[in-house]
């Protein structure tokens, strides 16, 4: 049986106590949400905080509403399942929906929440295993080692972003708001960063956040033509982390054509990708015409130059990557037609 280290456990009041917290113990601590991660991390010794920060108690990460303009503005602490369910996430960020309704399984999906998701550390099919499993291996670069098993002679560590709702915010073009204590981007207070300027490409920490709260995700208001949807490639259809994530938005004016696109795909890397290229084709065109199903092979076409799956995670890089056309497709065109999400069951 895995058990956990030994740490301390703070249960903070306020989100400036929690702060506090944070700069004073630094490295030495770790946020914990719903833990459905973090925990199972901990046991397999990835992380070994002295002090573990409980962010259960912050009312301010709490809650789910709409302003007046229609932004939505989502609690850290939001279940993925509430995410899932709610009517106002499902009518106005559907990929975001229905990208929180397949993470996991059902328990985890209640424990877990979007702030930990949003956070959650990449993966590798080298690092997520025991100690005892990685000390076989002499570690990795990514956590006590020095070489990277994907890329031989590798300095970068390339850990794959592996969050489901990741995708689904930046095609919502999602703002992130932070909360930092003293001592971290210039002190104290709160910043607000675009959810594209989060992820970097480093898989050791593909954070440009460190020691900050996420207090909140803001998701702007989006046209009536809005539609959107997420697919997921998984191994078994429930429970699996994914093999490709990947969110559709479609956009589309009173005449019914496409006006605005994002592609956005999970599971290739350490950041998040957008396929910026891939939905320049379709614009311009009509769902249900054949511009738009041509205009669908290309996008599939360009998706897939631009995808290059490693053996990071598990599933052979090459079949993942064929099936990139096939996901933008699929995706795509359940967007447009509102049955998302796309996964096989
Ligand atoms: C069997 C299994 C299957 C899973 N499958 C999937 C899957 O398919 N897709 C997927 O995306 N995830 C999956 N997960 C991972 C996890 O359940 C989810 O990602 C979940 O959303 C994590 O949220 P949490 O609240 O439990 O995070 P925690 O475990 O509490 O935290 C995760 C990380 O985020 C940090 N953090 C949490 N909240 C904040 C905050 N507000 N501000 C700053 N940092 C914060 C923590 O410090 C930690 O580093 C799976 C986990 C398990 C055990
Ligand atoms: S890519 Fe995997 S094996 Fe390579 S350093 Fe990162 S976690 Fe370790």
């Amino acid at each position: 049986m895995l058990r956990l280290p030994q740490f301390e456990l703070t249960e903070p009041a306020t989100l400036a106590e929690a702060c506090a917290l944070l700069a004073e113990h630094g490295d030495q601590a770790q946020l914990i949400a719903g833990g459905t991660d973090l925990l199972p991390n901990m046991k397999h010794e990835l992380f070994t905080p002295r002090v573990v920060i409980s962010l259960a108690k912050l009312r301010e990460l709490h809650g789910l509403c709409v302003e007046s303009d229609g932004t939505l503005v989502l609690g850290a602490m939001t279940s993925l399942d509430t995410l899932a369910h709610d009517e106002r996430v499902r009518a106005r960020a559907p990929a975001l929906a229905q990208a929180a309704g397949l993470v996991a399984g059902p328990q985890l999906r209640r424990m877990g929440t979007l702030g930990g998701n949003v956070m959650l550390d990449t993966r590798c099919q080298w690092y997520n295993q025991t100690y005892f499993w990685r000390s076989a291996l002499g570690f990795c670069l990514k956590k006590d080692g020095s070489a990277c098993h994907v890329v031989a002679g590798g300095a970068k560590c390339v850990a794959a972003a592996s969050n489901d709702t990741a995708p689904a915010l930046m095609s919502l073009d999602a703002m992130l708001v932070f909360q930092g204590g003293a001592g971290f981007h210039g002190g104290p207070g709160r910043r607000t960063l675009a959810i594209d300027e989060l992820y970097t490409a480093d898989g050791i920490h593909n954070k440009s956040s460190r020691a900050e709260i996420l207090v909140e995700v803001r998701v702007p208001p989006v046209p009536p033509g809005h539609r959107g949807a997420y697919g997921k490639l998984r191994e078994r259809g429930s429970i699996d982390f994914p093999l490709l994530g990947l969110a559709a938005r479609v956009d589309l004016s009173p005449a019914g054509e496409v006006v605005a696109a994002a592609l956005c795909a999970v599971a290739l890397q350490a950041r998040p990708l957008r396929l910026q290229k891939a939905i320049r084709p379709l614009l311009g065109t009509r769902p249900g015409t054949p511009a738009f199903r041509s205009a669908l092979e290309s996008a599939g076409e360009l998706a897939r130059k631009q995808c290059h799956p490693l053996a990071n995670i598990p599933g052979d890089p090459d079949y993942r990557r064929e099936m990139v056309p096939v996901y933008v497709r699929r995706t795509l065109t359940a967007a447009v037609e509102g049955t998302g999400p796309v996964h096989h069951i």
